[in-house]
C-alpha cells in the first residue's frame, strides 16, 4: 500500500498534538517523573512532521536542517523522560551530541540525500539504543507491560533504522526522492508514526503501573521497619493456616514485645526509639526462614508465624532472637541502648482447622504477659496444642 506522503505528515502532526494534550492532562492531574519531558518530546516530534511536511514550500535547507534536528531532539527529550522516570543518570553530552550532529549532518549534506540518510539513520539508531539502555537499567525490578511495549517499539525502531542505513549504504535499495510514493518510504514512515504512539502510550501505562505498585506496597508495608503491616500479615496468615490446617502440619506463632520501650522513648527520644524498632525488625527478619511470615502488629510488638516448625524448633529460634538482641546494644545519636525482648510462644504439633487465628494470638498474648510478669527478657511457651 502506498500512502500519500503530505497527507501522512499532516495526520502525524494532528496525532502528535492530540497525544501531547492527552499526556499534559495526565501530567496536570498527578506528578509522574518524566511526563513533562515526554510532552516536550511529542511537541518536538510535531514540529518535525510540520517542518518536513512543508518541504517544497519552504527552503530545503530549513526543512531538512530544522526538521531532522527536531526529530533528533524529540528522541533526546524522550530519553530524558525515561531517565527521569527510571531515576537513572547519564551525562547530557551523550544525549545532546546526536542532536547537534544531526543539525551539522543535515546542513552539510543538504544536497547529498544518500549520505545524509545513511548518517541520520545511524544517529537515530544510537539515540534509540540510549533510550533502551535507560529503560532496562539494571536494579529496577518492576517489569510492567508499559515498559515492555516501549522496549519492543524501540527495538523495532532501531532495527528499521539500522536496516535503512545499511540498505542505502550497501545499495540494497535505491535512494528515492523524498516525495516519491515508494513502499520503503511508506514503511519507514508507518514505523515512525506508530512507534511514537506506542512509546507515549507505553510510557504513560508504565508510569501508572509503577504508581499502582508503589501504592500496593504502601498499603501492605509498615513504613518504619519495612515488615508486613497488620493487614498484609493477617492475609498471609489466613492463607498459611488454611494450608497448614489442611495437611495437619506443626506450626508455631510468637508475639515479640520490646521490654520497657516506653522508657527508651522517654529517655532518648522518639528517633532513637524508632532506630531500636528498626534494629529489632532487622534481627527478626534475618533470623527467620523464607516461608516464615512476620509483621509489626503494634507500636513495639511483632508477630511471627513459623510454618512446619514444632515446639522445640520454635523455642530455639525464639531463644536465639532474645540472645542476639540482648547481646547487641543499639547505637544511635551517641547513645548505646540495651534492648531486650519478651516472647509469648504458641505451638501446635498438628494444626487443625478448629484452631482460629484469634485464639492462637490470644494464647500467645497470655504467655507474653507471663513473660513480662516473670521479669521480662524471657520466653514463655503456652501449653502446646496436640491437635487432638
Ligand atoms: P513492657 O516491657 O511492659 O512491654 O513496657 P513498654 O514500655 O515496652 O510497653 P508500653 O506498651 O507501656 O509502651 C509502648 C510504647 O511504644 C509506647 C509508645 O510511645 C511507643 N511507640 C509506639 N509506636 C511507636 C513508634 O512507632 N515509634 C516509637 N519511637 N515509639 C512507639
Ligand atoms: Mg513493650
Ligand atoms: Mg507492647
Amino acid at each position: 500500500m502506498i500512502l500519500d506522503i503530505p497527507t501522512m505528515y499532516f495526520v502525524s502532526v494532528i496525532t502528535n498534538v492530540a497525544m501531547t494534550m492527552a499526556v499534559m492532562i495526565v501530567a496536570l492531574r498527578q506528578f509522574i517523573p518524566g511526563l513533562s519531558q515526554l510532552a516536550w518530546g511529542l511537541v518536538a516530534n510535531s514540529g518535525y512532521y510540520l517542518v518536513v511536511g512543508a518541504r517544497g514550500k519552504i527552503p530545503d535547507l530549513l526543512a531538512i536542517g530544522l526538521g531532522n534536528t527536531l526529530g533528533a531532539l524529540a528522541l533526546a527529550l524522550i530519553l530524558q523522560a525515561v531517565l527521569n522516570w527510571r531515576r537513572a543518570r547519564m551525562a547530557p553530552i551523550l544525549y545532546f551530541t546526536p542532536v547537534v550532529l544531526m543539525l551539522v549532518v543535515s546542513l552539510i549534506l543538504v544536497e547529498d540525500r544518500e549520505s545524509r540518510l545513511i548518517l541520520a539513520s545511524f544517529i537515530l539508531c544510537y539515540q534509540i539504543a540510549l533510550i533502551l539502555w535507560a529503560l532496562h537499567r539494571p536494579g529496577n525490578k518492576i517489569v510492567g507491560r508499559g515498559r515492555m511495549i516501549m522496549a519492543i517499539t524501540l527495538m523495532v525502531g532501531m532495527a528499521s533504522m539500522a536496516y535503512r542505513g545499511m540498505a542505502l549504504w550497501f545499495g540494497w535499495h535505491e535512494v528515492t526522492p523524498f516525495q516519491s510514493r515508494d513502499s520503503l518510504n511508506t514503511l519507514f514512515y508507518m514505523i515512525n508514526y506508530l512507534g511514537m504512539i506506542f512509546l507515549a502510550f507505553g510510557f504513560v501505562l508504565g508510569s501508572v503501573e509503577q504508581s499502582a505498585e508503589v501504592n500496593r506496597r504502601i498499603a501492605r508495608e509498615d513504613p518504619l521497619t519495612g515488615l508486613a503491616n497488620r493487614r498484609a500479615l493477617f492475609e498471609a496468615m489466613d492463607r498459611l493456616f488454611a494450608i497448614a490446617g489442611a495437611s495437619g502440619q506443626p506450626l508455631s506463632l510468637m508475639i515479640i514485645d520490646v521490654d520497657h520501650f516506653k522508657q527508651v522513648n522517654d529517655r532518648f527520644g522518639h528517633q532513637v526509639g524508632d532506630a531500636v524498632l528498626q534494629q529489632v525488625a532487622e534481627t527478626i527478619k534475618q533470623r527467620l526462614r523464607g516461608n516464615d511470615i512476620v509483621g509489626r502488629i503494634g507500636g513495639e510488638e511483632f508477630l511471627a508465624v513459623l510454618p512446619d516448625t514444632p515446639p522445640n524448633g520454635a523455642m530455639r529460634v525464639a531463644e536465639e532472637l532474645r540472645q542476639t538482641l540482648a547481646a547487641k546494644p543499639v547505637v544511635k545519636e551517641g547513645h548505646e541502648i540495651e534492648v531486650t525482648i519478651s516472647i509469648g510462644l504458641y505451638c501446635s504439633e498438628r494444626l487443625t482447622s478448629t484452631e482460629t487465628t484469634d485464639a492462637m494470638i490470644a494464647t500467645a498474648d497470655e504467655a507474653l504477659y507471663r513473660a513480662k510478669t516473670k521479669g521480662r527478657n524471657r520466653i514463655e511457651l503456652a501449653e502446646v496444642s496436640t491437635g487432638a
